[in-house]
């Protein structure tokens, strides 16, 4: 006969309590992983990767060691990218390169810890970092307790795993950067390479069309412009070259003096007066005399080339009109065609490095234009938008301060 005695206040309370402690450890632990994750997703080098993971076992682990090694020879020879803690990490290094050739989790009770002196040493840890099945790295943890209790191994492979995708991560934006600053010096290099000779082409020929129109009859001069065009065009694209490697690298110096904006307005539709009449674009220009205004002339000068060469190439044989005007402290310039236009969702974008909203076969380019011509305005403190529609065509207004 089984007998049911009276509740145990004293048993009841002491479960409670221990259930307590219990949710409130894994609460304490969860918001420790979550810490780490946030800090850990902000890293960007592998250094910071490891600083984030060192930091993150002591505050979450208490682990009073702590070494994070990455592979340092292309025959995966580990090296200690940060270490923290005890100054002897003999025993870290053991057990950190067992784990590396196993790919396994090492763990080691305090008095058995590899490389221990006589006397207490704690348990150890070496969890390997695997990204995409490949070992890229170990995390080798020390404590001061002689063994590491279930809950915390559980936290210091949650803790590895996203130290692993971290690390992984920033090794690719690493390569990237890398990458991204190879193609740059290459293109700097190129475009160098390619202005010089142009440079030179483009004065012989200059010569050589002055001669044709005095001496070499109406044939010769068509031939020698059309030279002189091609030419002109191939300079201007591997200024456009240039341009990108000097913006990118914050390197768009302006040498700003007080200069007609005026002129250099009409200078410009007189530059492009032949390739008006060839693209059957009647020019109307409205500028007032003058506008003065301190800018750097020759960067001003590519905005106006760029905006009219545009307005000619997507214009449809359609007449385009060129009006500047003060307002306040401000000049303003419209170029306006009535071409193509530009679709609604392409407005923005088009002011974008390659950037175009038309087809490569039809229209050639490289979608830099537009963008070397915000970076100009923005650099003199102004600003460039579109009005557009498809098929009605487009006015780019540039707004510049005269100051
Ligand atoms: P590119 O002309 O070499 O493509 P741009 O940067 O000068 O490069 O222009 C980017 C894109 O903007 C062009 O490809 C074209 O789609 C659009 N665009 C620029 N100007 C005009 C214009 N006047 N009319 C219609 N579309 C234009």
């Amino acid at each position: 006969m089984s007998s049911i005695g009276p509740p145990d206040p004293i048993g009841s309370w002491e479960s409670e309590h221990a259930a307590r402690r219990l949710a409130e450890a894994a609460a304490d632990r969860l918001s420790h992983l979550q810490e780490a994750t946030a800090a850990l997703s902000e890293a960007r080098t592998p250094a910071d990767v490891a600083d984030a993971t060192l930091a993150a076992a002591l505050g979450m682990l208490g682990a009073t060691r702590r070494v994070l090694l990455v592979p340092a020879t292309p025959d995966g020879e580990l090296a200690v990218l940060r270490a923290a803690g005890e100054p002897d990490l003999e025993p870290l290094l053991a057990a950190a390169s067992q784990a590396w050739r196993s790919r396994a989790t090492v763990l080691v009770d305090g008095t058995q810890a590899p490389g221990a002196a006589a006397g207490h040493r704690g348990a150890l840890a070496a969890l390997p970092l695997m990204a995409h099945d490949r070992p890229i790295g170990v995390l080798a943890l020390g404590f001061d307790g002689p063994i590491l209790e279930d809950g915390d191994r559980a936290l210091a492979a949650a803790l590895s795993g996203q130290c692993a995708l971290a690390l992984d991560r920033a090794r690719l934006f690493q390569e990237l950067q890398r990458a991204a600053q190879a193609q740059e010096d290459f293109l700097h290099v190129a475009s160098h390479e390619l202005r010089a000779p142009l440079g030179t082409l483009c004065l012989a020929v200059r010569l050589l069309a002055r001669d044709a129109r005095a001496r070499g009859g109406p044939d010769m001069d068509g031939r020698v412009r059309a030279i002189h065009r091609q030419v002109d065009r191939l300079a201007r694209l591997s200024d456009a070259l240039l341009d990108i490697t000097r913006i990118t690298a914050g390197r768009l110096e302006l040498q700003r003096e007080r200069t007609d904006l005026a002129a250099l307005v009409r200078d410009g539709v007189a530059r492009v007066a032949d390739d008006a009449a060839g693209a059957r674009c009647a020019l109307t220009v409205d500028v007032p005399d003058p506008v003065e205004a301190v800018i750097d002339a020759q960067r001003m000068e590519q905005v106006i080339d760029n905006l009219l060469s545009n307005a000619l190439k997507y214009g449809r044989e359609a007449p385009i009109r060129v009006a500047l005007r003060r307002e306040g402290e401000r000049a303003v310039l419209a170029i306006s065609d009535r071409g193509i236009g530009i679709a609604p969702e392409d407005q923005d974008r088009i002011f974008g490095r390659f950037e175009r909203a038309v087809s490569g076969r039809r229209y050639g380019g490289l979608g830099l234009g537009l963008w070397i011509v915000r970076q100009i305005v923005e650099a003199h403190g102004g600003t460039i938008r579109v009005e557009s529609a498809p098929d009605a065509g487009s006015t780019f207004t540039v707004q510049l301060p005269l100051g």
